[in-house]
């Protein structure tokens, strides 16, 4: 006979070894949503009424996210960032405008090739001498940070699992990174005026858990990666670490749950603060004179980025998205 649900004895789903439990589809999508609350809740991470964004991929934990958040009662939008990736970013826009269609919720649109005269990641990266990833990272940081801010936005959301924060941290811990250690955590302050509150609500479950609920929620997401992911370190973390999970259930949390709790605390005192200033061409927050993004355009031969100008923001679906 096959498993029972926990809860009802009906027929399970899903087997959750962590938690020594198997759901029937009801009850599964009830733990989901409490461990989101308990994280939001918990970690105090957006106050009532509060308007978040989400930085939305057409993966399924961005898109689970924004589902569950809307279902929780909070006012979350999405905001998607074309980066110019041929064919496969233009998939992920279309799979995130039939989300936020599907749901009548609101999604703003950015084109990153729009700012920089057609080039996309590939492009950018060649030209500055940096890995794409690196040179992706740092300009989907610094957009999702600027627009949240310029569109009033208190809170930025993104759909970061446990198996990413467990693989980050696996990373982290064998590079003995001080300084990144001291930063992991579920929820980043602000720490500048411009800077708006970071929040990652999906970290208490599993990338397992983010799919089934996806599926059990008819959720339609991109399942192919990023032509330029190949070879990500990640993904040595993350096959080593559910290794470990097969064989011993439950230390991919436990792991990073006393992290959190007895690891952190010490590389936070460590910590030395630098004090961010404005950069001198944008105005966002940075350690140096001009911003890493405001220098990478300028490498590129293109004008500082202005949100307002050229057509590059749009909105799709949803209703007025006035701030
Ligand atoms: S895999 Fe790398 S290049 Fe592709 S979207 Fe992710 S960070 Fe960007
Ligand atoms: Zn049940
Ligand atoms: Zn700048």
């Amino acid at each position: 006979m096959g498993a029972l649900c926990k809860k009802c004895r009906e027929r399970a789903q899903i087997k959750l070894p962590r938690h020594n439990a198997s759901f029937c589809q009801k009850h599964f999508k009830e733990y989901f949503f409490k461990q989101v609350e308990k994280a939001i809740k918990k970690e105090k991470m957006i106050s009532p009424g509060e308007r978040v964004l989400i930085a939305v991929s057409g993966g399924k934990d961005s898109l689970v996210l924004w589902d569950v958040l809307r279902e929780l009662g909070y006012r979350a939008d999405g905001l998607y960032v074309n980066l110019g990736i041929g064919d496969y970013s233009d998939r992920s826009e279309e799979t995130c405008i039939r989300f936020a269609s599907s749901r009548s919720a609101n999604l703003y649109t950015i084109s990153l090739p729009a700012f920089t005269g057609g080039a996309g990641i590939r492009e950018i990266s060649r030209k500055v001498r940096r890995k794409a990833c690196a040179a992706c990272g740092m300009i989907k940081r610094y957009l999702f940070n600027r627009f949240s801010w310029e569109m009033g936005y208190g809170v930025a959301a993104t759909g970061h699992n446990l198996d990413d924060e467990a693989a980050t941290l696996l990373g982290n811990l064998i590079g003995w990174k001080e300084d990144y250690l001291s930063r992991q955590a579920p929820v980043m302050p602000s720490n500048h005026p411009r800077m708006v509150r970071k929040v990652k609500p999906l970290f208490r479950v599993t990338e397992k858990e983010t799919a089934a609920c996806a599926v059990m929620s008819g959720i339609g997401y991109i399942y192919e990666e990023c032509p330029l992911a190949r070879g990500a370190r990640s993904t040595v973390y993350k096959n080593t670490l559910n290794y470990l999970e097969q064989h011993s259930p439950g230390a991919k949390q436990q792991l990073f749950y006393n992290f959190l709790q007895k690891g952190r605390p010490g590389f936070l005192q460590k910590r030395e603060d630098v004090q961010l200033q404005s950069c001198s061409r944008c105005g966002q927050p940075t350690a140096t004179e001009t911003c890493a993004v405001c220098q990478m355009l300028e490498k590129i031969g293109a004008p500082p980025l202005s949100l307002s100008e050229g057509g590059a923001v749009k909105q799709k679906a949803g209703e007025a998205l006035a701030p």
